[in-house]
């Protein structure tokens, strides 16, 4: 999954810059993982691996858009809204990176090279561009309609995670006894239950709604969420290195791959798209009076 930064309401600069030590750890990690496996893999010759090298450079641009975000959020209010608005964009790259990868080698036997399989990849493109769009308008909700502001945030990066694991969950509870399962099935599982975890505590906003103020610094928990989060897509990345490697050769000869122009597309699309996305609500904020989009510190 996916999963990131879906909204960041914290209400002080410390809360900010405490969360962003999750994000900016995580991201050498995944820099790592990623330098180290690029090392090892013949990158031009085996196209194979292309889809996973641009799975774990998306994993990459979350934690760094999500730590910039924290860092740089306390600087002015437009400022915030704007580092929430690239956030928002990393995390539906990063949606897109995970499609991509489910795609080239988690996607399911009965599933492979059927109309869903070949739609699969150009629907999670679409899926990034509504998603980053309703994202950044959910923020000019947070003063008039906070209620509708939460649900729109929460449906905007709901949906994408959802289409994307449509494979997985059709592993996960429709093929137990079926021969395609293997290992990865198991990090699937963790996978899952650490992003519903993630989604428990970003809206549940525990423990610190038990006892305000204690957990500022440490326990917030928009920093468990962060955790969670991280823990989930390093188990998702344990998941997608094992179905490439347990299912090469049966993928290489059933399936038909992503080509560059395919995968390069997808990527341009969603950044072209997004950032556009992301370049018009920037504008909008300084079309919008101070009163209406400033009154409350999110
Ligand atoms: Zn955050």
């Amino acid at each position: 999954m996916l999963s990131s930064c879906p909204s960041c309401p914290l209400p002080t600069k410390k809360g900010s810059h405490s969360s962003s030590v999750t994000p900016s750890i995580s991201l050498r990690f995944f820099m790592w993982r990623f330098v180290t496996t690029l090392y090892v893999t013949d990158i031009q010759n085996d196209s194979y691996s292309w889809p996973l090298f641009v799975y774990m450079g998306s994993s990459c641009v979350y934690p760094l858009a999500s730590s910039c975000a924290h860092t740089f959020s306390s600087m002015s209010k437009n400022a915030r809204h704007i580092c929430y608005f690239l956030d928002y964009g990393a995390v539906n790259l990063f949606s897109l990176g995970s499609a991509i990868a489910y795609s080239a080698y988690s996607v399911p036997d009965a599933m492979v090279s059927t109309t869903f399989h070949d739609y699969y990849v150009p629907l999670a493109v679409l899926n990034t561009v509504i998603s980053t769009g309703l994202s950044c308008y959910s923020r000019f909700l947070e003063i008039q309609k906070p209620r509708l502001c939460k649900m729109v945030r929460v449906l905007a990066f709901a949906y994408p995670y959802t289409w994307d694991s449509l494979p997985i969950f059709y592993r996960l509870f429709l093929l137990s006894a079926d021969g395609v399962q293997n290992e990865a099935v198991l990090y699937h599982q963790k996978h899952t239950a650490m992003t519903l975890l993630a989604s428990f505590f970003y809206s549940a906003h525990l423990p610190e709604r038990l006892a305000p103020g204690r957990f500022d610094y440490i326990g917030h928990s928009h920093q468990l969420f962060h955790v969670c989060v991280i823990l989930a897509t390093h188990l998702q990345m344990e998941a997608i290195l094992l179905d490439k490697t347990l299912r090469r050769e049966w993928l290489l000869a059933n399936s038909r791959p992503l080509s560059f122009p395919q995968i390069a597309g997808a990527i341009f699309l969603c950044l072209i798209f997004s950032l556009s996305n992301i370049i018009y609500f920037s504008a909008t904020l300084y079309r919008i009076p101070e009163p209406e989009l400033h009154k409350k510190e999110t």
